[in-house]
């Protein structure tokens, strides 16, 4: 189920999936940034894991996880990551009530984060930034909630429509964040936060399986 208990393996699951990515993350952030997006996002959700295991008594909601994620991002990662990450979760949080997520409960949480990026980084897709992640990944889920999906499907949908749409950010200039001081330089490389965007929710399905 996705409840509390799931939300809590997500944010570790996350920690685990960024740490590992850590160097890819990096060098992709080299090409376009000034590479530090992997060791920012790593500290940032090691800095969760750190938060979680010293609570004194477990979360009751969904919503309480994805608080401290927010919280504890925006305090430790810094970058044009750290506001984007922590907003998203912010609203993701305000609109996760429930103890346990239905499909449509999954899609109002992608919505939610969606909406913190593009209206904290004013970004639209196609700009490639993380945006070109979570629109997919919101798009998808929509859809497969519509066709009476599991919620568990709902994320798988929306992960899997993550990492194409991370994919797809390689030839795109970048018209926002420090890759577009690069102009058309910025083109024939993956964007780091679209890149980190298709981490976390890959996340999120593994925390559900
Ligand atoms: P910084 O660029 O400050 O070093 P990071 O390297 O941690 O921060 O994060 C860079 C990522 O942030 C980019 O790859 C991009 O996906 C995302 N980003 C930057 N600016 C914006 C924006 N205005 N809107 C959405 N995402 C953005
Ligand atoms: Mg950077
Ligand atoms: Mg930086």
């Amino acid at each position: 189920a996705l409840d509390v208990a799931w939300a809590q393996r997500w944010a570790r699951q996350t920690a685990e999936s960024i740490s590992e990515a850590k160097s890819t993350l990096i060098d992709l952030d080299r090409e376009i940034g000034d590479g530090d997006h992997g060791e920012n996002l790593d500290r940032g959700f090691q800095a969760v894991v750190t938060k979680l295991d010293a609570l004194e008594a477990s979360p009751e909601h969904i919503s309480d996880v994805l608080r401290l994620v927010a919280t504890t991002l925006m305090s430790s990662v810094g970058g044009a990551s750290g506001p984007l990450y922590g907003t998203a979760y912010l609203r993701a949080a305000k609109v996760t009530g429930l103890a346990e997520l239905d499909a449509h409960g999954v899609v109002a949480l992608l919505e939610g984060a969606l909406e913190g990026i593009a209206a904290r980084g004013r970004a639209v897709p196609g700009e490639k930034t993380m945006v070109d992640a979570w629109s997919p990944a919101v798009d998808a889920a929509v859809g497969a909630a519509g066709r009476g999906a599991s919620p568990v499907e709902v994320l798988v949908a929306a992960a899997d429509a993550a990492a194409e749409g991370a994919r797809s950010t390689g030839p795109l200039v970048a018209t926002k964040g420090r890759a577009s001081y690069l102009g058309e330089r910025s083109a024939g490389h993956e964007d780091p936060g679209a890149t980190s965007s298709a981490i976390i929710l890959r996340a999120a399905v593994l925390a559900a399986t």
